[in-house]
């Protein structure tokens, strides 16, 4: 292990950037630790140089999450442990880099266009979304199956 959370990945990558967060604990699902590897390995393997994954959000307390935004009862909240990353990675597109999740399995994906929200939570319903601007477009109204499909649909939409 390189990391201290998993071999690519870091506490500090986690954390939330808050303040008040500074000093708390960095709680990550293993869960998700582990596709994020995969997801590595996967990149690793088509390319063949390393990639790193950059992490943009990891965990986030209640007031960060309202601050930015985000969902009520976000996947970024640890409850015990963060179950959500957003991700990107240099050089691939948010779309790709949602297919290779895909391919992992087990993950819902949204996909923007600064890279892609991944957790490990059950679909509820859908499996997919794209930010759309200030909109989210969810896979379960369109194709809830397949992430290309999904995404080819919402991207003809205009
Ligand atoms: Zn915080
Ligand atoms: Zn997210």
């Amino acid at each position: 292990m390189l990391g201290n959370l998993s071999t690519n990945f870091w506490k500090w990558e986690f954390r939330c950037p808050c303040k008040k967060c500074a000093h708390k604990k960095v709680r990550v699902s293993s869960l998700l630790l582990f596709k994020l590897e995969m997801m590595i390995t996967i990149i690793d393997n088509s390319i063949e140089v390393h990639k790193p994954v950059i992490v943009l959000s990891g965990n986030r307390c209640e007031e960060e999450n309202r601050r930015i935004g985000g969902f009520p009862n976000s996947a970024h909240i640890p409850k015990p442990d963060g179950e959500a990353a957003d991700i990107k990675v240099k050089g691939i597109s948010s779309i790709k880099l949602g297919l290779v999740a895909e391919k992992v399995g087990g993950l819902r994906i949204g996909i923007a266009k600064w890279g892609i929200h991944t957790d490990v939570r059950l679909p509820s319903p859908s499996k997919f979304w794209v930010y759309k601007g200030k909109k989210i477009i969810y896979s379960v109204d369109i194709e809830n199956e397949s992430l290309a499909k999904f995404y080819e649909i919402v991207m003809k939409g205009g």
